[in-house]
């Protein structure tokens, strides 16, 4: 397996500081989270030294002066990028909404051409109301945006990969049959989110999800999508299932639980 972590955990550090912790403990894979400073409109727009941020909020600027994105082809790392999905939905209602959904998913697709990323993960949205026929409208607007963007990624040559989500009424891809709705229509590959699957009855019914690109590593009891180490909650990380695993992105607050967990996994691997 490769083996890799989200950015997450080094949330706020150098893209270069990322890179050379990721170096020393002997990771292959890297998803940049692209929340916040990394947020790929800034990030492409670099070369030219202007920043739509100019709040002085913190450091937030000092940071994105400090990217360089040139910076990657000095590692032997390889790198996934987790599209931008907060405050996004590209199943919304309100489609200025689905199409800044879009806009900036497809940036993200630009950056991962950029420096080097091979596939980028984004969610299928949200749904806000209970009605099954609500439901079913949502669903259609997120295959029709996410789409959109499969062919923009098939233009740029990145892999476009959607995300299975908690097991909440809220989310869409919630269940394997509701993932494999969204996914299939799309053309896209999928990201099994393994806390995530979970929180579901079956878990392993998200392994027939056709063109797996990776998974997102996480644990938890099966209740909350809680992100524990792995190990430490109820999720499946027997070789049985190991072997389904071609690549990993260990997904934890924490960097400290980060190498907790590849060093649990290292002792399965065995
Ligand atoms: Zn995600």
């Amino acid at each position: 397996m490769k083996l890799g972590f989200s950015s997450l955990a080094l949330f706020m550090k150098s893209l270069e500081e990322m890179l050379e912790i990721a170096t020393k403990d002997g990771f292959d894979l890297l998803e940049l989270l692209c929340e916040g400073p990394y947020w790929p409109r800034n990030l492409l727009n670099l070369e030219n030294k202007h920043f739509s941020n100019n709040n002085n909020i913190s450091d937030y600027d000092d940071r994105l002066n400090k990217m360089d994105l040139d910076i990657f082809e000095s590692y032997d790392i390889e790198l996934m990028l987790h599209s931008p999905t907060i405050d996004l939905n590209p199943a919304s209602m309100n489609e200025g909404i689905r199409n800044e959904t879009s806009k900036q998913t497809k940036e993200a697709l630009d950056l991962a051409v950029k420096i080097g990323a091979t596939a980028i993960t984004t969610h299928p949205g949200v749904v806000h109301r209970k009605e099954e026929r609500i439901r079913n409208l949502t669903i259609e607007f997120s295959i029709d945006t996410l789409n959109d963007c499969q062919k923009h990624a098939e233009e740029v040559g990145v892999i476009f990969s959607v995300e299975n989500m908690p097991n909440k009424p809220n989310y869409l891809a919630n269940s394997p049959i509701e993932h494999k709705k969204i996914v299939e229509p799309v053309g896209s590959s999928a990201t099994i989110d393994w806390g995530h699957a979970n929180t579901y009855k079956n878990p392993s019914e998200y392994l027939n999800v056709h063109k797996i690109n990776y998974f997102h590593l996480n644990d938890n009891m099966g209740e909350k999508d809680s992100h524990l180490p792995l190990g430490e909650g109820s999720a499946d990380f027997s070789p049985n299932f190991l072997k389904h695993v071609k690549k990993g992105i260990i997904e934890l607050n924490r960097y400290e639980d980060v190498l907790r967990s590849k060093q649990f996994l290292s002792t399965i691997n065995k």
